[in-house]
């Protein structure tokens, strides 16, 4: 069944990019609205829709935008959102971007876990036949049939501290809460350097990111000895939530990002297309069939 949350919920906190305190509330939305963000600093109130029209900017972050009006950051909550099963959200906002909490998906989770609320229709579920991929020189991510909703990735950095994690998950709402939404952002020092430098990134600090530097990670410890692949697991969920339905197959990932990703949901709302073509309005499950590439 399609889930919204029970009452309005605030959550207010540090945002990465301009370092200022943002707030935030979460309100119920009826059947069939989606994940709704709503700019409430701007005259008109304008929503953004989170759906792959709707994508702006997929280097290093995932945002959204809409006949100019942008939100950024939005990958951590539609990773939650994705993983708790709600799908019908308004998210209104003071700034044109998200709190980054501790960097992970938790602070979301925790704040909406105990208020989802059934809605009196069903959920489409994509469910490919055939496998679909997207692909560059050395990356790949790929998207399998199965009976269950899996992501398997495999990270490799050429860098002294971090080199190969892999992980393997089916993704159900207790996987998500304990192994992936715990995970936090990372980062590498020197990158960081020159985002500050360039005036980015002014919330980044240990409170909200895993720093690598050149010899050790910087912060105290880790919630997972893999925690970095994990945090690309929650990412690529955040990013496939676009597709707007939970999804039945099996995503294999290899040194992929937002972009890559996003090129694989794009694949996917072209079948989705041609399914509704096919198949006619049909409420309800409905298989989408999948073609090679
Ligand atoms: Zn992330």
């Amino acid at each position: 069944m399609q889930q919204t949350i029970k009452k309005e919920l605030a959550y207010s906190g540090v945002g990465l990019h301009t370092g200022e305190q943002i707030h935030s509330v979460f309100k119920p939305a009826a059947i069939g609205t989606g994940i709704v963000f709503v700019r409430q600093d701007l005259s008109g109130e304008p929503r953004i829709k989170a759906c792959p029209e709707n994508v702006n900017n997929t280097l290093r972050e995932l945002s959204l935008k809409k006949n100019g009006v942008e939100v950024h950051t939005v990958e951590h909550l539609l990773a939650a959102l994705s993983g708790l099963g709600i799908n019908n959200i308004e998210i209104c906002l003071d700034a044109h971007e998200l709190p980054i909490g501790d960097g992970s998906a938790i602070p979301f989770v925790e704040l909406l876990k105990d208020e989802i609320i059934s809605q009196d229709k069903p959920k489409k579920v994509f469910r490919p036949k055939e496998p679909l991929w997207s692909q560059t020189e050395d990356k790949q991510v790929i998207l399998l049939p199965s009976d269950e909703w899996r992501i398997t990735y495999t990270i490799d950095f050429d860098h002294p501290v971090v080199k190969t994690q892999f992980a393997t998950f089916v993704i159900t709402q207790e996987t998500f809460v304990k192994e992936i939404a715990p995970a936090r952002t990372f980062g590498f020092l020197k990158e960081v350097k020159s985002l500050h430098g360039r005036g980015l990134a002014k919330g980044g600090s240990l409170e909200n990111a895993i720093i690598i530097g050149e010899t050790k990670i910087l912060n105290d410890s880790l919630r997972f000895e893999n925690e970095l692949v994990r945090h690309k697991i929650l990412d690529l969920i955040g990013d496939f939530s676009l597709i707007g339905m939970p999804i039945l197959g099996h995503i294999i990932a290899i040194k992929s990002g937002h972009d890559l990703n996003l090129k694989l949901v794009q694949k996917m709302v072209g079948r989705l297309k041609e399914g509704r073509l096919k198949e006619g309005s049909k409420e309800g499950n409905r298989s989408v069939k999948g073609e090679k590439g």
